[in-house]
């Protein structure tokens, strides 16, 4: 296995960020909050939405730092606990 130039497919969603629709539990907007981001604001409210936090490789693989680079990889372990 070569990790060097090759990466996951669990990285993809933080490599190449998608949109996804969040319901905001204040008020029942629709929120967008891209596979990258753990959390979006509501436009329509100001709460903030959270996403369900789930496990992916980022958590377990020891090359998830340099696969989806150093910010995001910091800005996904900031939200575990
Ligand atoms: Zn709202």
């Amino acid at each position: 296995m070569i990790f060097d130039k090759t990466f996951c497919p669990g990285s993809k969603s933080f490599r190449e960020p998608m949109p996804e629709d969040y319901t905001c539990q204040q008020c029942g907007y629709e929120v967008e909050i891209w596979t990258h981001e753990l959390r979006g604001t509501c436009p329509k409210c100001g709460a903030s939405v959270f996403k369900e936090r789930t496990p992916s490789c980022i958590d377990w693989c020891q090359h998830a730092k340099e696969c989806v680079g150093e910010e995001t990889f910091d800005r996904l372990m900031e939200g575990k606990e």
